[in-house]
């Protein structure tokens, strides 16, 4: 197994950023009329392929208190969610802060009930075999794999990262985009891609990949934040599932289905599951709040410790709206996180000549 030009993959091809870009003609004409344009309508889907994306909403990145405003369009026809101008990848490092990467890192390792859920999951298709692991990290969850049954590998852009998973898990780790990576054909019996498609650029590419990289009969577990969940209806560009700009795909189950259906899986199991992992949402709405009435408060990626004001604010919460949500939530949408499980076919034995 080779694995070659693990650093930066240049621009993506040219198709992307062209199906993003707006269009000028329609909104002179809209603007003449007195309606508001739709400057997005002639940009393709990059799922389904379909023209007639509709802004969705507006949002800075939240998470770093900075103020650039992003749009988010909607497909109509498959509900996918995409960031209209992206940052080009050349300058995503300036979004993937220091600070951001240790909250990902403390997020894995503090969360040992995350694994054993996801492993209870998994062990319900596949027992033993080879595993993948995209997006890695720094390899909590193939740690928690580690066994004699489970030949485990793993991918992480990360350097330091993969590296540090390397040594933790046993497993055989690679530093890179997942596009350039050279696993054999139908090698591995599970890949799996905890909170990563999400953050990347080319998912019918990665979609392909996956499905050549499975076995016949092998299983994709793949986990996105879900944009149709009663949280992001209900806090809406404050829902802090939108991470602007790292997220650049917003999925719901039937856009994450069309992407996977596409590339060949079947949709064994699609189910979204609530975590109610509301505090940073919440936080969003204060840090404004605050900054309405001249409050200027440290942004979430650089304050560990939540401060007194906030934390009284955040049980006054709990004790009220969180009561609420959580009986009105099933009302108004799925659950916070997209738990997909598909299925590469197996092989359709050849039919000989009579
Ligand atoms: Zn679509």
């Amino acid at each position: 197994m080779s694995y070659e030009n693990l650093h930066g993959r240049g621009a993506p091809p040219p198709d992307y950023h062209a199906s993003l870009a707006p269009v000028s003609e329609p909104e002179v004409a809209a603007q003449e009329d007195g309606v508001r344009p739709n400057t997005y309508e002639a940009q393709r889907c990059p799922v389904c392929g379909r023209a007639g994306a509709q802004e969705w909403l507006q949002a800075p990145d939240r998470l770093h208190g900075r103020h650039e405003q992003y749009t988010l369009v909607r497909c109509p026809v498959c509900s996918l969610v995409w960031l209209s101008h992206p940052p080009r990848p050349e300058e995503m490092h300036l979004h993937y802060t220091g600070a951001y990467h240790q909250l990902i890192s403390a997020g894995g390792q503090n969360s040992p009930h995350r694994w054993r859920d996801r492993k209870a999951t998994l062990t319900q298709y596949k027992q033993s075999g080879a595993l993948l692991d995209l997006g890695c990290s720094s390899g909590s969850f193939l740690e928690f794999m580690r066994s004699e049954s489970w030949e485990l590998y793993g991918l992480e852009m990360s350097a330091e990262a993969a590296r540090a998973a390397e040594a933790r898990s046993g497993a055989q780790v690679y530093a890179g985009d997942i596009l350039d990576a050279c696993f054999p054909r139908e090698y591995f019996d599970v890949i799996t891609c905890f909170d990563v498609l999400e953050h990347l650029y080319e998912p019918r590419q990665v979609m392909a990949r996956v499905t050549e990289w499975l076995k016949p009969g092998g299983i994709f577990y793949v986990l996105v934040p879900n944009v149709d969940s009663a949280e992001a209806r209900v806090f809406g560009s404050y829902w802090h599932g939108l991470e602007l700009p790292r997220h650049l795909f917003h999925y719901s189950p039937a856009s994450l289905k069309f992407l996977a259906e596409s590339a060949g899986l079947q949709a064994v199991s699609l189910e979204t599951r609530r975590n109610f992992a509301v505090g940073t949402s919440l936080r969003y709405v204060w840090d404004d709040a605050c900054r309405a009435v001249g409050i200027r408060r440290t942004p979430a990626a650089y304050q560990a410790e939540a401060c007194l004001s906030w934390r009284a604010a955040r049980k006054l919460t709990r004790m009220t709206v969180l009561r609420s949500l959580r009986v009105l939530a099933p009302l108004v949408g799925g659950g916070e996180s997209i738990h997909a499980v598909f299925r590469k076919e197996l092989s359709r034995p050849e039919v000989g000549p009579a």
